[in-house]
This record gives structure tokens, sequence and C-alpha cells, in this order.
């Protein structure tokens, strides 16, 4: 009476679930062609701000898909699935392009800062990671030290050991690094210590504790407070508020990111957003 049991026709016949492959398998072959096309996928910006003298001093890239028929997808969605069928390093070395190509049009607005791209844990298998993403700046002439990495932490589970390694190849290449959603993962202060970074990006989850109670702002203060000490640069992202702002602010973190100065913008839009 197999098909009696519950768990076996879960196993037989789930419409919803055979839905959600149908869509998972479509989805991964439109990415794959999307990759090849014009204007399918985007590039777009996110300012980040010195919390100490108000300037803009940083952009984050963050990728977009313009599906023909679904509209804008967002990388929520679309970015787990390239890192599960393998796709993700194909999309991250686009994104290394589109930056590189976009650069000399935000140095004409005036933005000095560095322009940061999200690099996810597959990247960190790649045996030849550094030397592919100096080949890929090198036709465009743009150095290393106009580019900041985002490695999230979940990409240091695996060997902690070889991401040392890794990280301090990259940085010695030039490049600045920051650890991304900071708190979320396996994250331990202790970690932090051996790690040769710059930046330590707050996830917005903290962010939006903070405002609510006076408990979580001594935590907080606490977390930065050790950051500092060990010369880290503390950014906090998802702030969309100026109460969260002046709460961060207060309690000693040095840039923000988030909607309260902007949503990510395309680089067209930019210019009126640096110029005013
Ligand atoms: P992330 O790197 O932590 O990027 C921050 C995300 O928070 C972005 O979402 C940004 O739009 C959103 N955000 C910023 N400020 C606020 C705010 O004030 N409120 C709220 N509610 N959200 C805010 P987005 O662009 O949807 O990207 C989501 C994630 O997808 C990113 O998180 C990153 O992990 C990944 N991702 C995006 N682009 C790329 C990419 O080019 N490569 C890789 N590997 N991952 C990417
Ligand atoms: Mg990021
Ligand atoms: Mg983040
Ligand atoms: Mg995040």
């Amino acid at each position: 009476h197999a098909k009696d049991d519950p768990l076996t026709k879960e196993k037989l016949y789930n419409p919803q679930q055979e839905h959600t492959l149908t869509r998972q398998v479509l989805l991964e072959a439109q990415l794959n062609q999307a990759l090849t096309e014009e204007n399918s996928l985007l590039v777009w910006y996110q300012p980040k701000q010195d919390l100490h003298n108000r300037q803009i001093n940083g952009l984050e890239a963050l990728i977009r898909w313009n599906h023909i028929t679904e509209g804008l997808i967002s990388p929520g969605e679309f970015i787990p699935l390239a890192e599960r069928t393998g796709l993700i390093c194909s999309i991250t070395d686009f994104v290394v392009r589109q930056v590189a190509k976009d650069i000399p049009k935000l140095r004409m607005h005036g933005f000095t800062g560095k322009v940061s791209i999200n690099i996810s844990a597959n990247d960190f298998m790649r045996a030849n990671l550094v030397d592919s993403l100096l080949a890929l700046l090198k036709p465009y002439n743009i150095d290393t030290s106009d580019i900041e990495l985002e490695i999230t932490e979940g990409a240091f589970i695996s060997d902690f050991d070889h991401c040392i390694l890794l990280l301090t190849a990259l940085r010695d290449a030039g490049f600045a690094l920051s650890i991304d959603d900071f708190g979320t993962g396996y994250s331990s202060l202790s970690y932090l210590t051996r790690l040769p970074v710059d930046t330590i990006k707050i996830d917005m989850s903290f962010v939006r504790e903070l405002a609510r109670c006076e408990q979580a702002r001594q935590i907080y203060k606490g977390m930065i407070d050790i950051c500092k000490a060990m010369h880290f640069d503390v950014l906090a992202e998802g702030v969309d508020d100026d109460a969260q702002r002046e709460a961060l602010a207060a309690i000693g973190c040095d840039r923000i990111q988030g909607y309260l100065l902007s949503k990510p913008l395309p680089v067209d839009k930019l210019g009126d957003f640096l110029n005013k």
C-alpha cells in the first residue's frame, strides 16, 4: 500500500515541487543565455557614505537580471541558482568586466572611491582566481586599487587556511577586501584576528535591532570597538533611516550603505546622485 503512505505520495507527485523544479531548470537555461546577450544582465551601483565627513566614498556593484517575460529578477533568487549550477563564475567575470567598463564613467562624474564586487564562495574554489581577475581588468586599464572585493563569511567554512592564503594573494595583488554580511554565518570575533581584510560589513539584520533596543546598542558598540582595535573599517549595511545612521555614528561605525542614501542605481542615474 505504498501509494497510501503520504511520504511516498509526496515523492511520486507533488505539483508544487514540480513547478519549482521546472522553473529552476528554465531559469538556469535562460540565465546561461542571458550571459551571452547585450542587455539582459545589468550592473547597478549602491553608494556608501563615510560617516566622518559624509562623503560618498564607495559604490557596490549589484547585478540585476532583466528577464524577457518576468521583468527584473532579484539576485536573491538567481545567485543561489547560479551557485548550485556553476554559472556563478561566469557571472562574476561578467560583473568584473562591466565594472571595468563603468569605472571611467564614474570617474567622470567625480567619483574617486573604490567600486566593490561580490565574490561568491564558489569563486574561492577557483585555482586561478587572482590571475583571472587580473586578466579581466587588464584590457580596460583598470588598476586593482580601484576595486574592492566583498567576500561573504560563508566562503570561509570549507578550508580556512586556504582562504587565508587566497585573501593574502588578492590583497598582495592590490585589491581592497571586505567581509560581507558579517554576523550572519559562522562568524566569530576570533577568526577576525586572522583575516587579512580592510573592512567588516555588518549585516542589515543588526542594524534593524540597533534602533529597537539599548542592549543591542551596547552589544554592537562592543563589537565595533573590537573591530576597530583590530584596525578594521566598519560599515553597516541596510541603513534606511536617519535614526539608524545617528545611532551607528554614535557607536563608532565608520561607514554606511542603504536606502537612506540610495537604492542601487544604473550608472547613468548615478551622475545626478553624485553631483547633488
Ligand atoms: P549583499 O552583497 O549583502 O548586498 C546588499 C543587498 O541589500 C542588496 O540587495 C541591496 O540592494 C540591499 N539593500 C541595500 N540597502 C538596503 C536597505 O536599506 N534596505 C533593504 N531592505 N535592502 C537594502 P540585492 O541587490 O538584491 O542583492 C542581494 C544579494 O545578492 C547581495 O547581498 C549579494 O549577496 C548577492 N549579489 C548581488 N549581486 C551580486 C553579484 O554580482 N555577484 C554575487 N556573487 N552576488 C551578488
Ligand atoms: Mg555585498
Ligand atoms: Mg551584504
Ligand atoms: Mg546582505
